[in-house]
């Protein structure tokens, strides 16, 4: 060991930051640090948070997590994509799935093709049918990709829809039995050195302290260390993204069990349904500048498909990030970081991010500072890469029967999302500005299924024979299908691989 390793690593929180924190720590560091998370039942944890992006499944790989296992107890269910209604237009559906529409045809990705057919044929069906977690969604199918040959099969991810409160439960006891220690108390107070003003320790209310080298700040959208000692400062986004409200209820699960998570667009906000093995998670995301909680409460009542289990709970968020979230000895994970909106599900993936990259550049007790600048580099391009993806939904929409919407679709939007959009509608093109963020299908799903249809595709499409291409989009159009066909429904799949 170094002399000047890390000895003691605290991580403040156990929400689902605290405990995604501690567990890659506990399986790396757990035999020669100490690592101790602090947390307080009485301030509890945000109670959200449940659908994820396929990333998840690296980080749960990682960990050498046994899949079954871990979906039995977590309650989870696979998650293709997600099905939006009602945001192009009132009657506007289509499905962002996790994969791609197909292989690319003379070096080039299958929708510059489709655009060249759709051209010539009036009746072109949608890009969708060539997405096989589309297919398997429209279906309520699933099936393990088969991870062999270039395929059907192998032409769609999946992620996770899970209970939040039994994830963190599952990796608290996956950390602690690699060594780390949980302590239930109320933080009141923070110890800084008085000339660095490095934080040196938690002063509990019962009156303990615990000391530290490196602080993970997983406290919540408070922000304990990172903002109320560091002031590190916050980002605030709401002029683009101007929901800053939830209610959250969970309702009784109704058959299908669908293997993707809904997305419904409402009058100031939109409505999300989450199916799990033993419940449904639903909530209402809207702006209360442009409804009342009141309304919010009765449109997310009113959209429930089975009984609601509990009373609906109210959430507030300002939308945006933390300036910095590396300052000092403090590392800010999860929504003490910053909070796009629940959108798309990326939250996860971005605690998955911050704790990976806070790895790739663990430090020393010197605490270089290039690290921290390395680390706020890149988290502060993560977010956002997935700020723009989320303006997008909200930006493209034609609605204009609300005020929200005719918001929505006038504001302005980052330089960087314009230049997307515009390269897209006129060219066809997709800028990926994020090696780790939504690659190109994610882009071609939402803005076509928001009703962007390119003015040109690529010239070098017009080098493949018409009829050609034709045979070969209705080729694998019918192979998708039957593939599709043949697969267990998603209950049946769950039932006999990772029923809880
Ligand atoms: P929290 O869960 O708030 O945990 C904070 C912890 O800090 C708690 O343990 C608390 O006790 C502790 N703490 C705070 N202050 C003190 C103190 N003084 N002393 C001791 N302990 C303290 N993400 C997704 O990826 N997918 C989704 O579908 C999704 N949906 C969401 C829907 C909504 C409406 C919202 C608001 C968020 C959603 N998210 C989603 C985000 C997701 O919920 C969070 O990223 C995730 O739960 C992590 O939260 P956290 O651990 O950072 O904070």
């Amino acid at each position: 060991m170094q002399h000047n390793a890390i000895r003691t690593i605290v991580i403040v929180g156990g929400g689902t930051a605290g405990w995604m924190a501690a567990a890659p720590l506990a399986q790396r560091l757990g035999k020669r640090c100490e690592i101790v998370l602090v947390e307080s039942p009485e301030i509890g944890t945000i109670g959200v948070g449940e659908a994820t992006l396929p990333t998840i499944r690296f980080y749960n790989n990682a960990l050498q997590l046994d899949n079954a296992d871990f979906m039995k107890k977590t309650q989870a269910t696979f998650k293709l994509g997600i099905d939006f209604q009602d945001w192009g237009h009132l009657g506007n559906r289509f499905f962002h799935g996790f994969g791609d529409f197909g292989p690319p045809i003379n070096g080039l990705s299958p929708h510059h093709h489709w655009l060249h057919l759709a051209r010539a044929f009036d009746k072109m069906p949608a890009l969708e049918n060539w997405s096989v977690a589309s297919r398997m969604a429209c279906e309520n199918k699933f099936t393990m990709p088969a991870n062999t040959q270039p395929g059907v099969t192998d032409a769609f991810s999946f992620g996770f829809q899970f209970d939040a409160g039994l994830y963190a439960a599952y990796l608290r006891d996956y950390a602690t039995a690699r060594g780390a220690t949980r302590i239930e108390g109320m933080i009141v107070g923070v110890d800084q050195h008085p000339e660095t003003g490095f934080v040196t320790g938690l002063r509990l209310r019962d009156g303990r302290t615990v000391e530290g080298d490196l602080f993970i700040d997983c406290s919540g959208f408070r922000g304990l260390l990172i903002e109320d000692t560091l002031k590190a400062g916050y980002e605030d986004w709401s002029e683009h993204l101007p929901c800053n409200s939830a209610l959250a209820v969970p309702c009784a699960r109704v058959e299908p069990v669908t293997p993707y998570t809904r997305s419904t667009a409402k009058g100031s906000g939109w409505l999300w349904r989450i199916p799990l093995q033993h419940r449904t998670g639903n909530g209402h995301v809207y702006s209360n500048a442009f409804t009342t909680d009141e309304q919010a409460r009765r449109d997310l009542l009113d959209g429930l498909d089975g009984a609601a289990l509990d009373e609906p709970r109210q959430l507030r968020f300002v939308t945006g990030r933390r300036k910095k979230s590396w300052v000092k000895n403090v590392v800010a994970v999860g929504l003490s970081a910053g909070f796009v909106e629940p959108l798309e599900s990326t939250s996860i993936s971005l605690i998955e991010t911050a704790v990976g990259k806070l790895i790739e550049l663990w430090p020393d007790r010197d605490f270089r500072p290039e690290l921290a600048a390395e680390f706020n580099r890149v988290m502060g391009s993560r977010y956002e890469s997935v700020r723009d993806f989320i303006i997008l939904h909200y930006k493209l929409t034609k609605r204009d029967d609300t005020p929200f919407w005719r918001y929505c679709a006038n504001m302005k939007i980052p330089d960087s999302l314009a230049h997307q959009i515009e390269l897209f509608r006129t060219t066809g093109r997709i800028t990926i500005l994020d090696r780790d963020g939504f690659a190109e299908p994610s882009f071609i799903a939402m803005l076509m299924g928001l009703g962007v249809v390119p003015e040109r595709y690529d010239p070098f499409a017009d080098d493949v024979d018409m009829r050609q291409l034709h045979g070969h989009f209705a080729g694998l159009r019918d192979l998708i299908a039957q593939t599709v066909a043949k697969m267990p429904g998603h209950r049946a799949y769950l039932e006999r691989n990772a029923k809880a």
